[in-house]
């Protein structure tokens, strides 16, 4: 006779006896030791910042001013120096290589001038056109040029930009502009030489009798805006002024022309920059063969200031 028990289960007891199996499992499995699971940290997306899909406006191009001083290291030149360093803005000289070794205090200024980052220092002659006698002087193409190459070397020039003496002369890429037709042939000698020859758009005139500027900073302001608004200058959106840093020895034009950088740099479509920068300059490193001219002979050239005959007063 068989017992209860050894009657295989039904299908009710089998089910019982999975579902306690199962208990039995879950409770033994609390005392295994638990799996330890690597959390990838869960980066948070940063929060998405909608922008207007509006074009991106194009930058403006600024008006250049190209602010030039003439005749210098002299009286007026170390009076520049101090407003461009206060407003920390670019300037070019062109130096008259004579005026470097004119005095104790032009050589000290030149010194100062070969040091300052905010100054670009070209070539203006090195007699000033054997002392602004300028018809002779542009007579004899292949003198023009020695005296030039004499600047270039005696003052170490880095560029081969120049600008004549009392001419009003461009020899600039395809630019040529000559306003006297007598300097005509030295011009273009100088632009063979290896020479970029820069004239000016307008000049910041003064009266040789009282050296004083004859035109206030206001004026000369209005004229710059003028200029560049009608597109009268030789390049358009670049103006190229003429000063004389000797002018600024005077205390009163000196703070014209303090005032004058300061109403350019208040307009905010302008900058100011050095020649090297005017379109097509190419000579922006000196040569060297301008450098191994010898030609000029220095005896023949005063040593010292350079004096203006007309008014015996140094330029
Ligand atoms: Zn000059």
């Amino acid at each position: 006779m068989s017992t209860l028990h050894d009657e295989p289960p039904s299908a009710k007891q089998y089910y019982y006896l999975c579902l306690l199996s199962f208990f039995v499992f879950v409770s033994c499995d609390n005392t295994a030791p638990k799996q330890v699971v690597q959390h990838t940290p869960v980066v948070k997306k940063a929060d998405t910042v909608v922008v207007d899909a509006k074009p991106l406006e194009k930058k403006k191009t600024k008006k250049k001013i190209y602010l030039t001083f003439d005749d210098g290291p002299n009286k007026g030149t170390d009076n520049v120096l101090n407003i461009i360093k206060e407003e920390n803005i670019p300037v070019t000289f062109f130096l008259v290589g004579a005026h470097a070794f004119g005095s104790k205090a032009q050589k000290a200024t030149w010194d100062s001038l070969q040091t300052n980052q905010l100054v670009e220092l070209c070539n203006h002659s090195f007699t000033h056109a054997w002392y602004n006698s300028y018809d002779k002087f542009y007579k004899l193409p292949d003198s023009v040029v020695s005296d030039f190459n004499k600047t270039a070397e005696r003052l170490q020039l880095k560029n081969g930009i120049g600008r004549t003496p009392g001419r009003n002369i461009w020899r600039v890429d395809s630019m040529s502009f000559t306003d006297n037709a007598k300097a005509k042939a030295a011009a273009d000698s100088l632009y063979k030489a290896g020479y970029d020859m820069l004239g000016w758009d307008l000049e910041w005139h003064f009266n040789p009798k009282t050296m004083r500027v004859t035109k206030s900073a206001d004026d000369l302001a209005k004229q710059i805006d003028s200029l560049l608004l009608k597109n009268k200058t030789k390049q358009p959106g670049n103006l190229v002024l003429l000063a004389h840093d000797q002018v600024y020895k005077n205390a009163e034009d000196s703070l014209q022309l303090h005032q004058l950088i300061r109403k350019l740099k208040a307009n905010t479509d302008y900058e100011f920059a050095i020649v090297s920068n005017y379109p097509g300059i190419k000579r922006k490193r000196i040569t060297d063969s301008l450098l191994k001219d010898k030609t000029y002979k220095v005896d023949s050239l005063r040593k010292g200031n350079v004096i203006n005959k007309d008014t015996n007063r140094a330029i």
